[in-house]
């Protein structure tokens, strides 16, 4: 697997592809890579002939106090995974190729950042949405896949491939959990043993949620119960239990077709998002 780490050559690479006639998939990712991620490879391989992944931590999308310093990297163990699953193409920039002496440009979605993990996390989706465009823009890939898991990322990345006209098919890919039921995170890895049994209540919590709706539960009520559930569990902070519209994101007070349960959370120092369709 080639391994590229300047924009240029991420575009002369794909182009290369192109040109010989290949379909190219693009999966963007942040590295530590788990099943999660090469579940997205996999779809991209069932939608085109080639994948092309990048594995970049970007510090625009964390804020101060965030666990930048200590998000967990081994590209050495990322590479051979990726290329143990299909991948062709490796873009690995470092944060210099990214953002270059004198680089002051910025995406911003309105409205959809506003809301959810974006209330929370001021900037963040302000840090995604820049990076996600200079990848998409730099790969010119046809598709490219993104985890369901990231539910409020995946809406604010498709609103802005379309208004931006970016020309590359944003597609969604389901989340991939543990055996137990958790969502498979990079940052999984910082929980403790007592806080990993603590963290299953999110996955159940939502579960639980969706039979209530289902058989017809209130939707306030339910939610309420939801976030009492994860305080009960022992979650340090409940950020939000919501029932929202899943591409809009706007809050919801009845079930309707689209809908989506949204919760996160902080478990030890951990905070965890998941999700759950209706
Ligand atoms: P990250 O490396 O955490 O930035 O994630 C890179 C991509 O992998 C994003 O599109 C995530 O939504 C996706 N992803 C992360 N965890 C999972 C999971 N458990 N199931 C499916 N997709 C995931």
């Amino acid at each position: 697997m080639e391994i590229v780490r300047t924009p240029a050559g991420l575009t002369a690479a794909v182009e290369a592809m192109r040109r010989a006639g290949a379909r190219v998939a693009f999966v963007p990712t942040m590295g530590a890579l788990h099943a999660g991620h090469l579940a997205l490879v996999a779809e991209g391989l069932a939608r085109a002939d080639a994948v092309v992944a990048s594995i970049f931590v970007n510090p625009r999308q964390f804020g101060p106090g965030e666990d930048l310093a200590r998000y967990p990297r081994d590209e050495a163990g990322d590479a051979a995974k990726l290329e143990a699953a299909g991948c062709t193409l490796l873009y690995a920039p470092d944060v210099a190729a990214m953002y270059p002496p004198g680089f002051s440009s910025f995406v911003r979605v309105d409205g959809l950042p506003d809301v959810l993990c974006g209330a929370v996390r001021p900037g963040h989706f302000d840090g995604v949405a820049t990076v996600v465009t200079k990848l998409l823009a730099a790969a010119r890939a046809d598709v490219a896949i993104f985890g369901e898991k990231d539910w409020q990322q995946l809406a604010i990345v498709k609103r802005m491939a379309a208004d931006l006209d970016l020309g590359t098919e944003i597609v969604g890919a389901p989340i991939v959990r543990d055996s137990d039921g958790l969502a498979l995170s990079s940052r999984n890895l910082y929980l403790a043993p007592e806080d990993r049994a603590r963290a299953l209540a999110l996955p159940r919590a939502l579960a639980e949620a969706q039979g209530r709706l289902r058989a017809g539960g209130g939707v306030a009520e339910v939610l309420a119960q939801g976030a009492l559930a994860l305080a009960t569990a022992g979650f340090a902070r409940v950020d939000y239990f919501e029932l929202v519209d899943g591409e809009t994101l706007a809050t919801l007070d009845a079930v309707q077709p689209g809908a989506r349960l949204m919760a996160a959370g902080v478990v030890g120092t951990t905070r965890l998002i998941d999700n759950l369709g209706l």
